[in-house]
């Protein structure tokens, strides 16, 4: 089983599973439950039809273009027209690029040493901006993350 209905459900189970047993505040554990059940869907970011890349797409354009408007326009002081048509279309083939950058499907994004390596980055990077949950939340996203390549690894 390993398709994205698959995924949800074992996801929802693990997550409920998961935040029972969490001894935090109610605000903790529905915010650790989305990010594990968000993070179940992350490894088919290799994949071209998946939740993930479909989301890596449509955010990641939306990002990149907001980002590059900002640098454009109010750093840049072009023209607002052009710095949002200019940073559009840089956005769209910048993530067009990137996707042929994209690791082959079920290959690294697929191991759990990489959902180990992930966990630790978000850690630290929560603990930096001075999250006090930075350990249950990246716990969380390394459940999420792990409960999808054990669906993917089961015979059936
Ligand atoms: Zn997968």
């Amino acid at each position: 089983m390993s398709n994205a209905l698959g995924h949800s459900i074992f996801a929802a189970i693990i997550t409920i599973f998961f935040i029972s047993i969490l001894n935090a505040s109610m605000e903790v554990k529905i915010t650790a439950g989305i990010i594990a059940f968000g993070f179940a869907f992350l490894p088919d970011i290799d994949h071209p039809k998946a939740v993930a890349r479909k989301a890596y797409r449509e955010f990641g354009t939306i990002i990149v273009a907001l980002v590059l408007f900002a640098m454009l326009w109010i750093y840049g002081k072009m023209e607002v027209v052009l710095a949002i048509a200019l940073s559009a279309l840089l956005a769209i083939a910048f993530i067009k690029i990137s996707e042929k950058f994209m690791p082959k499907h079920r290959g690294i994004t697929h191991k759990f040493a990489f959902a180990g390596m992930l966990a630790v980055a978000m850690y630290i990077i929560m603990a930096v901006i001075g999250n006090k949950h930075a350990a249950i939340y990246a716990i969380s996203g390394l459940i999420g993350y792990c409960s999808h390549i054990i669906l993917d690894r089961m015979p059936i």
